[in-house]
């Protein structure tokens, strides 16, 4: 059996000297402050056990990653009738495209391109006030994670609620097709206070484990999801939670996953472990370079590809 917990302080010691880092997000302004030497990783396994390295307790913005929540969320709320507003491909186009709305007549291609979220979150938020439907979202990343410090960074939120344009013009167009239903000033709010919740690889990785178990809360012992959805949703992480990076992020890694402009990845070995890592710098999709490389190395060295060894 190979050292986990060696082989997670190896990643994290060799990441630390890396000098090819990507670059920080900076559209988002308050993001462009992040120290770009940051680096931190946190597998936990089947029994709970946890494996950690480097800044593994810093919490950081998870951005998109908070869309395999939200999914999670608007599934259980309104089941397969989701798949009518958005859809389930990749889209082979970067996460903020707007080109890609106007030829699919303003239905997203999936639940994790910046359109799609916004999508997924206007059906959290139907029948809701915002704060209600963004209370709902941090209690449940709160009881996923077993931590009730979990919250929002509210400078986040504000700094990407200021330049979000891009984002209001893909909510705009998708209001122009009925594909929205709320004021879209209203689902853009709470899209952006989604985003900016902050939290550490350790409570990323714990927040997680449903997914790789099944659906079960292997902390509580309840369940979140039934077996068949944890499934797909693991699904769509692994075709489209990198967006225009999906294919290489298979080639390389091998597990469903979903990352953030934040420059945290979640990614699910099914049935073994759920691994957090973060690292600011981002690559040309905008995933996180070393996040990457370390996932590659961890999935590697623990023989844990989905496609085999
Ligand atoms: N809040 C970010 C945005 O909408 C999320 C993007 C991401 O993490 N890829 O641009």
């Amino acid at each position: 059996m190979p050292d986990l917990d060696r082989i997670v302080r190896d990643i994290a010691d060799e990441m630390r000297g890396r000098t090819d880092r990507g670059e920080v997000a900076s559209y988002i302004p308050e993001l462009a402050r992040v120290d770009p030497g940051a680096f931190g990783i946190v597998v936990i396994d089947r029994d709970g056990a946890v494996a950690s390295g480097g800044d593994s307790e810093a919490p950081f913005s998870i951005q998109s990653i908070s869309k395999v929540f939200t999914l999670t969320l608007a599934l259980g709320m309104v089941g397969d009738r989701l798949w009518k507003r958005v859809g389930r491909e990749p889209s082979g186009s970067p996460f903020n495209s707007v080109v890609q709305l106007e030829y699919e007549r303003g239905v997203p291609r999936n639940p994790f391109i910046n359109a799609g979220a916004i999508a997924v979150t206007d059906v959290i938020l139907s029948g809701h006030q915002p704060r209600e439907a963004l209370g709902e979202i941090v209690r449940f990343m709160q009881f996923l994670a077993q931590d009730t410090s979990i919250a929002i960074d509210e400078a986040v939120a504000a700094s990407e609620q200021r330049t979000g344009f891009r984002n209001a013009a893909l909510a705009s167009y998708m209001k122009s097709f009925g594909v929205i239903d709320n004021p879209v000033d209203y689902t853009l709010g709470v899209y952006f206070h989604h985003c900016a919740i902050a939290m550490s690889c350790r409570q990323l990785a714990m927040a997680g484990r449903y997914l790789a178990h099944s659906g079960r809360h292997p902390g509580t012992g309840l369940s979140v999801v039934p077996p068949e959805r944890a499934r797909r949703i693991n699904a769509i992480m692994l075709t489209c939670g990198h967006y225009d990076g999906s294919g290489e992020f298979a080639y390389r890694v091998g597990l469903p996953g979903k990352s953030g402009v934040g420059g945290g990845i979640l990614a699910i070995a099914p049935g073994r472990a759920s691994i957090a890592v973060w690292s600011p710098g981002l690559d040309a999709s905008g995933n996180s370079h070393l996040g990457r490389i370390a996932l590659e190395t961890l999935t590697k060295r623990m023989g844990w590809s989905i496609f085999g060894v």
